[in-house]
C-alpha cells in the first residue's frame, strides 16, 4: 500500500511549511493520516434557519436569513461599532460589529439579503448578534441541510487562519485527493452483521456531512471500529498467555471440604460462591489464572482469597497475598490468622520491619514448604524471596500495584507462573473494566453478607455544625467510635496541617471528656502506626485525619465517619472513606460536610452519596463526571488514546465491538481467512507502534 497517509502535511496544497510547523507543535498534526483523523469535536446545525420572532435567549449559534435595512457608524474612538439594522417578515433585529469595520462595511449593501449565524442575544426589547459569521443568500444555501463540523483549534492558528473553517479547507483538498486509497479495516462481515458504513465513505462524512443521519453512521462506524481494534488487542494479549502459560493444575479440595464442614463461621453469600466456583474453574483447569476480583468494601474479599488459598494449598503448592502498605498488610494476616491456624496452616507476615532473624526464617520455610501462606507487602517482591512451589499469588488493591510488578510474582515460580488473583474495592464500571483489566477475566462480588446494616449518610452544611457534634457525643456514649476527615490540599502541605490542626484543636475544645487520636501525611510511619492502633485498641474515641486513612483500615467499633469539605472530595475517594465505616454489627453513618455554596458536579457528588451505597453506580457518575482519562489507570491502557469513542458515553457500541472482536478471535484466532485480511493488515502495521489500532497510518 502507498504511504500517502505518512506524507507531510506541509506538501499538501495550500498549506506550506509555516502553517505545517504551527499544526505540528499547536495540534500535534504531522501528515496526511494526522489531519484526517482530527475529527470535528461538534457540528453546527445548518438546516434549521430562525424566525427574528423566534429567538430566545435559550438558543445557541443559530441561522437567521434577512435583509440589509440600515448600516451606520456609532461612537467614536476605541467604543466605535458598526451596526446593521435587518429585517424579516416577522421583525426586526442587529448585527454589530466592534473590529474590522473598514472591511465589514463594504460587504453589508442596503436591500441585500443574508444567511446571519451567531448567538442571539436580547438589549432591551431588541435582538442582536455580534459578529455573526454571514453569507449572501444564493439558490443553494437557502435549502441546504448541512451539519458544519467544527475542529478544535488554537489561538496561534487561528492568527494564521487555521480556524475551524481554514482546517476544514485543508480536508476539502485533501480528503478528495486520498479518497480512493483509505483502506477498509473491517471485515466484510463485521460491516454487514453491524450495519456499519464502509471506512471511505465514513471519513468524508465525518468532515463533510451531507445529512444528519450520515453523519451518525459515520461517526458509529468510526467509533465502532476504535473499540474493536482496541479490544482486539487486549484480546489477543491474552489468547497469547493463554497459550505460552500453561497453569500448575490444583484440583485438589480436600482442605476446602475440612473448612467448609468444621470451621467456616458464616454461610457464604451466592456472589461469593459464584466467584469462588470461578477461580476453582481457572485453577483447576491446565490455563493459568489471571483474574480480577471487584467487590466493594465489605463485600467479604478475604474469605474468597482464603478459599481460593486452601485450593492451591490442598493441591501441594503455596500462596502468597501482596498489599499495597504495611498496614493493609498487617490486617490481612490478622484476618487470615485465625483461619490459617484453625486449619493447621502455617502463615507469616514480610514486611519492611520485620526483622533480619526472622526474615531468615520465613525464607527458609518457604524454601522447604513448610510456610503454606505468606502474607506481605511488595517485601515479598525481593529476589531472596524464593517459595518451594508457589501456586496462587493474590493481589490486593491493583491499582497501586504496576503490571510489571505483577510479572515480577509470575517469575517466582520457574516450572509453571502461579496463578494470579487481583483484588480490588475500587469498583470499575463495566466499560471500563473490560477495557482496563481486558487481558484479565473478571469476577465481580455485587451481594453484600445478610444481615449488614446499610450505612445511613447525610449531607449537612457548616452551619449545623453543632447538631453534628451533638449527634457523634451521642454515638460515642453508646460506646462507638468516630473518624473525622480533612482533604488534602494539594496546592499546599502547609494549608493541609493547618486545616486539620485548627479541626483538631475545635474538636479537642468541644470534647474534653474524649481521648483523640491524629494522623495524617506529615507523620512518621511508626507514629501513624501508634496512633492507629490507639485507635484501633479502643483508647481513644476519635480519629481526626486526612485521607490517609482511606484505604482498608477496618475498625468494626467505629460506627460514624464525618468528612469535612466534603465538596472537595471525588467521589470514589467519599465512597472510600464511607467504607471504613459499616464494618460491625451497629448501625453506621456517614456525615458529608460541606460549605452552603456548591458547584453543580459537587452538588451531584453529594446527592449521589446519600442516594445511594452501591459502589458500581457510584462509578459510574463518577465516570460520567470526570470522564475516563482521570480514572485511576487508564493512562497505560490506550484509553485516553481514543480519537472518537468516549467511554462513557458510548458503552453499548463498546459491548458490541467487544462481542465482535470476542468472535473473531474465536473464529480466526491467526486472521488466516481471506475475509480477514483487512484486520490482519492494520493489526500487522499498527503492532510496531502499539497505539490504537484503528488509525490511518
Ligand atoms: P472486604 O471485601 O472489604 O475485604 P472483608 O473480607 O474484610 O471485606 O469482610 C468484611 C466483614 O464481613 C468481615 O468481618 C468478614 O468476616 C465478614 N464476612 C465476609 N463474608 C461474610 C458472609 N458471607 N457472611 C457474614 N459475614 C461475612
Ligand atoms: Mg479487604
Amino acid at each position: 500500500m502507498s504511504g500517502i497517509f505518512d506524507t507531510r502535511i506541509e506538501y499538501l496544497k495550500g498549506v506550506g511549511p509555516q502553517k505545517a510547523e504551527l499544526l505540528n507543535k499547536e495540534l500535534n498534526i504531522f501528515t496526511y493520516g494526522d489531519i484526517l483523523q482530527h475529527y470535528p469535536f461538534r457540528y453546527e446545525d445548518r438546516t434549521k434557519f430562525f424566525k427574528i420572532r423566534d429567538l430566545n435567549e435559550e438558543l445557541e449559534n443559530v441561522q437567521v436569513m434577512a435583509r440589509i435595512k440600515t448600516v451606520e457608524l456609532i461612537g467614536t474612538g476605541g467604543k466605535k461599532r458598526l451596526v446593521a439594522q435587518v429585517f424579516d417578515e416577522t421583525g426586526e433585529m442587529e448585527m454589530t460589529w466592534f473590529k474590522g469595520i473598514q472591511w465589514v462595511v463594504k460587504k453589508l449593501p442596503v436591500g441585500a439579503a443574508f444567511i446571519f449565524f451567531g448567538k442571539p442575544a436580547q438589549y432591551g426589547r431588541k435582538w442582536s448578534m455580534a459578529h455573526p459569521e454571514m453569507e449572501p443568500i444564493t439558490a443553494a444555501n437557502e435549502k441546504r441541510n448541512t451539519f458544519q463540523p467544527v475542529y478544535s483549534t488554537t489561538e496561534k492558528l487561528r492568527a494564521k487562519f487555521l480556524d475551524s473553517k481554514g482546517i476544514s479547507r485543508i480536508l476539502e483538498v485533501l480528503v478528495p485527493l486520498v479518497f480512493p486509497q483509505i483502506p477498509e479495516t473491517l471485515s466484510p462481515e463485521i460491516l454487514h452483521q453491524y450495519q456499519l458504513i464502509g471506512k471511505q465513505e465514513a471519513i468524508r462524512q465525518i468532515h463533510f456531512p451531507t445529512s444528519p443521519e450520515l453523519l451518525h453512521r459515520a461517526r458509529k462506524r468510526l467509533k465502532f471500529e476504535e473499540f474493536f481494534y482496541l479490544q482486539l488487542r487486549l484480546l489477543m494479549m491474552k489468547v497469547t498467555r493463554t497459550e505460552k502459560s500453561r497453569g500448575q493444575i490444583l484440583s485438589n479440595t480436600d482442605l476446602l471440604t475440612d473448612f467448609y464442614k468444621n470451621h467456616i463461621p458464616f454461610d457464604l453469600t451466592n456472589a461469593q460462591k459464584r466467584v469462588i466456583r470461578e477461580i476453582y474453574g481457572d485453577m483447576k483447569s491446565s490455563r493459568q489464572m489471571n483474574r480480577l476480583v471487584q467487590g466493594d468494601v465489605g463485600s467479604g474479599k478475604t474469605m474468597v482469597a482464603f478459599i481460593s488459598m486452601l485450593i492451591a494449598i490442598s493441591s501441594g503448592a503455596q500462596a502468597c497475598l501482596m498489599a499495597p502498605t504495611e498496614i493493609l498488610a498487617n490486617q490481612h494476616y490478622e484476618g487470615l490468622k485465625g483461619y490459617a491456624q484453625m486449619m493447621g496452616l502455617k502463615i507469616a507476615l514480610l514486611t519492611g520491619s520485620v526483622k533480619k532473624s526472622a526474615r531468615k526464617i520465613i525464607h527458609e520455610e518457604l524454601l522447604n514448604g513448610e510456610l503454606k501462606i505468606l502474607i506481605g507487602t511488595h517485601a515479598l517482591l525481593e529476589d531472596v524471596v524464593q517459595f518451594q512451589n508457589l501456586g496462587l499469588a493474590i493481589v490486593d488493591e491493583q491499582h497501586r500495584f504496576g503490571v510489571a510488578q505483577r510479572a515480577k510474582l509470575w517469575a517466582k515460580n520457574e516450572e509453571f507462573i502461579p496463578h494470579v488473583l487481583v483484588m480490588t474495592a475500587t469498583p470499575i464500571p463495566r466499560t471500563l473494566a473490560m477495557t482496563l483489566y481486558g487481558d484479565l477475566d473478571v469476577s465481580v462480588i455485587d451481594e453484600m453478607p445478610a444481615g449488614r446494616k446499610p450505612i445511613q449518610t447525610v449531607h449537612r452544611y457548616d452551619k449545623d455544625r453543632l447538631k453534628v457534634f451533638g449527634f457523634i457525643n451521642e454515638e460515642i456514649k453508646k460506646g462507638r467510635q468516630v473518624y473525622i476527615v480533612y482533604p488534602l490540599i494539594e496546592e499546599s502541605e502547609k494549608l493541609d496541617l493547618k486545616n486539620l490542626m485548627d479541626g483538631y484543636e475545635s474538636i479537642a475544645r468541644a470534647f474534653p471528656q474524649y481521648h483523640l487520636s491524629i494522623v495524617h501525611g506529615g507523620m512518621k510511619a511508626e507514629d501513624k502506626d501508634f496512633e492507629m492502633q490507639r485507635f484501633v485498641k479502643g483508647e481513644t474515641h476519635i480519629m481526626v485525619a486526612t485521607t490517609v486513612i482511606e484505604v482498608g483500615v477496618n475498625v468494626p467499633n467505629a460506627s460514624v465517619m464525618v468528612i469535612e469539605n466534603a465538596e472537595r472530595f471525588g467521589l470514589s475517594q467519599l465512597h472510600q472513606l464511607r467504607g471504613r465505616v459499616g464494618r460491625g454489627a451497629e448501625q453506621s453513618y456517614c456525615v458529608l460536610m460541606s460549605k452552603y455554596e456548591l458547584s453543580k458536579d459537587s452538588r451531584i457528588r453529594l446527592e449521589t452519596m446519600v442516594r445511594t451505597n452501591d459502589g458500581f453506580e457510584i462509578a459510574d457518575v463518577d465516570l460520567r463526571l470526570r470522564g475516563p482519562g482521570d480514572l485511576m489507570g487508564t493512562q497505560q491502557s490506550g484509553i485516553t488514546d481514543l480519537l472518537i469513542a468516549d467511554l462513557s458515553k458510548d458503552a453499548p457500541l463498546l459491548t458490541l465491538a467487544r462481542d465482535a472482536a470476542q468472535q473473531l478471535v474465536i473464529n480466526d484466532p491467526e486472521l488466516t481467512q481471506p475475509d480477514n485480511a483487512a484486520i490482519l493488515r492494520q493489526v500487522k502495521q499498527q503492532k510496531k507502534t502499539a497505539v490504537n489500532w484503528s488509525r490511518i497510518s
